[in-house]
């Protein structure tokens, strides 16, 4: 898809959220193979585990060592060879040798007729391969036990060498978003530093005459400027480098200077306001001597009008690469939604992330819902689980693209596609919930 302005495909009907995102992925793709010719020895950073936390890895994390590194016991109990185990319901009795702890082995060997007191965790001894679980033994003294020989089969209750993790295998695959549990992951095979794609630099704006920074006064007629900071959370979660740009007046000369200096330093400029119609002539004519940027029409609500394209890289930028820019509507909740349709996973794919599709889950309507087919609804609502134990969901009041509460007051998007129609009470519907997305 051709993203200039000029484009009648694009004047003149709307565009499918999911063209929309095939088109913003492309261009991502463009952009990445134009800075592979760069030489940008800075591309990569080695940081320590700690403040890896939502970065995005860049190397196969190689396992330094087997997981479990040793064989060892899965439950607190005794082990044995599983040899004398069989069909018989007879019994067996073993002589307890000794005791083997989590951190204390044992370095006797286990011989035919005996068994070693063992806790979960502890490696196995020579000579054993299966432990028998405490609660399965049926007589037992300081010295011997005694359990039926068809309780469990040999190398039962083991945790094998490896099991988890073999040496030199990837533990976690270049491209990864990491989260906690890859931190804990890394740190449990001793490893404290990791190679991650360096920061995505992202300057943000907020363009409107109407618009007072936290601070000031309130004009006759003006609003505070919310889409900065709704911006910053949403960014912030991605553990980027945020450049505020602040707040830029309808100006054209104002405004071009602000585009270009985002350009010059920033990975992607995101601003919001001055797209939609009345206010998109006056940013087009900008855009098109600062870059190639399509001004869409989408078939969604909210976010309808959105503007998407590059900046010219401008002397003397250090990223010395295209800037992407994504003009999104001034309306608050409409800032949220594009950014989570489209922003989010632009600027992951961008910094080197293996992206996953956000889950997404379903939920019965508690009350109707209009919805006219051939557009993309984002409505905010509440998912909780009904009375009879099933998911359940219903929307936050009125869904303008104006009333945050309804975004602030949600926890999950009803997603209503394409081709869908109205929705009525006890209907199933998608859902994408909040927390740990946004
Ligand atoms: P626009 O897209 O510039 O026509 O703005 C659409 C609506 O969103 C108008 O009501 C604006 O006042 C409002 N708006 C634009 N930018 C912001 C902002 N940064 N914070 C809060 N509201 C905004
Ligand atoms: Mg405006």
């Amino acid at each position: 898809m051709k993203l200039s302005p000029n484009n009648p495909i694009l004047l003149n009907s709307s565009l499918h959220v999911d063209e929309a995102r095939k088109a913003i992925s492309d261009l991502v793709i463009e952009l990445i193979e134009e800075s592979k010719k760069l030489v940008d020895p800075s591309n990569i950073e080695l940081v320590p585990l700690d403040q890896a936390i939502n970065r995005i890895l860049a190397q196969d994390l190689l396992s330094p060592i087997d997981v479990p590194a040793a064989d060892n016991s899965a439950m607190d109990g005794y082990a044995f060879n599983g040899n004398c185990l069989g069909v018989p319901e007879d019994s067996v009795s073993l002589k307890i040798i000794g005791t083997a702890y989590a951190g204390k082995p044992f370095t006797g060997e286990i011989g035919k007729g005996e068994c070693l007191k063992i806790m979960t965790g502890a490696v196995m001894p020579t000579g054993s391969d299966t432990v028998i679980p405490q609660e399965l033994v049926s007589a037992q003294c300081d010295t011997s036990i005694e359990f039926k020989r068809n309780l469990l089969k040999p190398g039962e209750n083991r945790r094998l060498r490896g099991e988890d993790l073999q040496k030199a295998k990837p533990a976690i695959q270049s491209g990864r978003l990491l989260r906690p549990s890859d931190l804990g992951l890394a740190a449990s095979l001793g490893v404290p530093v990791l190679k991650v794609y360096r920061k995505l630099k992202v300057a943000i704006l907020s363009s409107g005459d109407e618009l007072c920074a936290l601070g000031q006064e309130l004009a006759a007629g003006g609003i505070y400027d919310s889409n900065r900071h709704s911006l910053t959370g949403l960014l912030n979660r991605l553990n980027l480098e945020i450049i505020d740009c602040g707040i830029v007046r309808d100006d054209p000369d104002a405004l071009k200077e602000a585009f270009c200096n985002a350009a010059k330093v920033a990975d992607v400029l995101i601003s919001s306001g001055g797209v939609s119609v009345g206010e998109a002539d006056f940013t087009k004519q900008i855009m098109q001597e600062l870059g190639d940027v399509g001004f869409w029409k989408i078939a969604m609500r909210p976010g309808r009008p959105m503007a998407f394209g590059t900046l010219k890289p401008i002397t003397g930028q250090s990223t010395a690469r295209r800037t992407l820019f994504f003009g999104l509507p001034g309306n608050p909740v409409a800032v949220m939604v594009t950014f989570y349709q489209f922003v989010r996973a632009a600027l992951l794919q961008l910094n080197g992330a293996t992206l996953t599709a956000p889950p997404i889950t379903q939920a019965i309507a508690e009350s109707a819902i209009r919805k006219k087919p051939g557009r993309t609804e984002f409505q905010r609502a509440i998912l909780r689980r009904g009375q009879d134990g099933k998911p359940v969901v219903k929307l936050t009041g009125s869904q303008g693209a104006g009333i945050l509460r309804s975004m602030s007051e949600a926890n999950c998007f009803v997603i209503l596609h394409h081709d869908q129609g109205n929705v009525t009470p006890g209907n199933w519907v998608d859902v994408a919930l909040f927390d740990g997305l946004l």
